[in-house]
């Protein structure tokens, strides 16, 4: 068991109960990381005698980045429809003609668990070397009741993994309706339904997820596929407003959601009740970027005091970006979100929004030493779009699991 003090010339706490300003900067700041956890936090002049030191310099130290909206457990390319999309193709009428999420389900049935659970290690191996040590993963392309249940179960083996990304997991029930299902909804929503006591018994999810939207499920199909989520003890994260407005948000306020997730199109009825229920909204730049959509109504999401997160989305097929510091980016460039709603939005509010505010997203005591020391001397530099890693620890629970100094190791 190690114990050792970090110091930096900035320590962005993201803590509401230290340091300065919204994100609770501490210049001269310190931390000390006992074994697997945070112990103190301060500043270097308050720092106990005799304990062994990390100066960190002039770089920035952060909390470890929370990725709260991942596909990240896809196999095989759609490189193909992305070049038709960019020559002018239309992303449902693409869906409709057997590519998008259909086609991601094709590769995942043909593949085996163990491909599956390869390919999301090694894709949180690279999200860790961009600075996040936390990442919400979905299922969703299984689509038939096996396949699901095989998506998930290669996200559990993944879980236990120390050298990636903690594993948040979700189990999105209803994402679309397999070929084999295409004119027997019926049938595929009770098939979804009765999934959920085996993802329960087996222990293969801490969320439930449905894509509310004019091409996806509507609210009367979300609400008994979701009120049976919540009867088996799951808490609820839902896509809501990628297309259309229709009542996703209020039924997720009804339901007590953590968050809804994406938000492009969402009216006054919506934002009131999001508010009021305190549901977190996920916004999802690059997946708006890629699909050329008009931003979230952020102004007036602020307005009503609902709070942020950011994600990367990513996918293969709307965002096919692993980056959250890009999304980041697109999120101050293209959304006008202030760098503190930003910052917040992949730290302390993304964790609380996946349930992990016990266990991470500021640095503070009692706290899993996860952080983040940047190759940059303050953090509005994480806002620009560097387009290439700029971290130089990546540490999850007191392991390096990413950045430059763990590539120098492995050497
Ligand atoms: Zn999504």
């Amino acid at each position: 068991m190690s114990t050792y003090a970090v110091t930096a010339a900035r320590v962005v706490t993201c803590s509401e109960s230290a340091g300065q300003g919204a994100l609770g900067v501490l210049e001269d700041g310190a931390f000390i990381v006992d074994d697997k956890a945070i112990s103190w936090v301060g500043k270097r002049s308050a720092l106990p005698k005799g304990i062994a030191v990390h100066d960190e310099g002039a770089n920035v130290v952060t909390p470890g980045l929370v990725d709260a909206h991942t596909h990240a457990a896809w196999v095989g390319s759609r490189h193909d429809e992305y070049v038709v999309r960019m020559a002018g193709g239309d992303y449902e009428a693409i869906a409709r003609a057997g590519g998008g999420i259909v086609s991601s389900h094709r590769q995942i049935v043909a593949a085996e668990e163990s491909t599956i659970r390869e390919a999301l290690i090694a894709r949180a191996k690279r999200m860790a070397s961009l600075g996040v040590t936390t990442i919400e993963v979905k299922s969703g392309y299984g689509l038939l009741p096996e396949e699901e249940l095989k998506q998930l179960r290669a996200i559990r083996d993944a879980k236990s993994d120390a050298s990636i990304p903690r594993i948040v997991s979700t189990f999105l029930g209803l994402h679309a309706i397999p070929p084999s299902l295409r004119d027997r909804r019926d049938e595929f929503l009770k098939g979804a339904t009765g999934l959920l006591e085996r993802v329960q018994i087996e222990g293969l999810a801490d969320f439930v997820d449905a894509y509310i939207d004019r091409n996806a499920f509507s609210v009367e199909e979300s609400r008994a596929f979701l009120t049976a989520a919540k009867a088996h003890g799951f808490e609820l994260r839902l896509h809501v407003g990628q297309f259309s407005d229709i009542g996703g948000a209020e039924l997720a306020s009804e339901l007590g959601a953590k968050s809804v997730d994406h938000l492009e199109v969402v009216g006054e009825a919506a934002m009131n009740a999001l508010a009021n229920a305190g549901v977190f909204a996920s916004l999802l730049p690059t997946a708006c970027f890629t699909l050329k959509q008009e931003p979230p109504p952020v102004a007036r999401l602020r307005a009503h005091g609902i709070r942020f997160v950011i994600a990367s989305d990513a996918n293969p097929g709307t965002s096919p970006s692993e980056s959250l510091p890009l999304a980041m980016a697109m999120g101050v460039r293209l959304f006008g979100l202030t760098p503190e709603e930003t910052i917040l939005g992949v730290t302390r509010h993304a964790a609380a929004s996946l349930a992990k505010d016990d266990v991470t997203g500021s640095l503070a005591v009692g706290k899993c030493a996860d952080y983040v020391v940047w190759d940059l001397p303050h953090e509005h530099a994480l806002l620009q779009p560097w387009g290439v890693a700029r971290t130089k620890r990546v540490v999850r629970e007191g392991r390096v699991i990413g950045g430059s100094d763990l590539a120098h190791a492995l050497k």
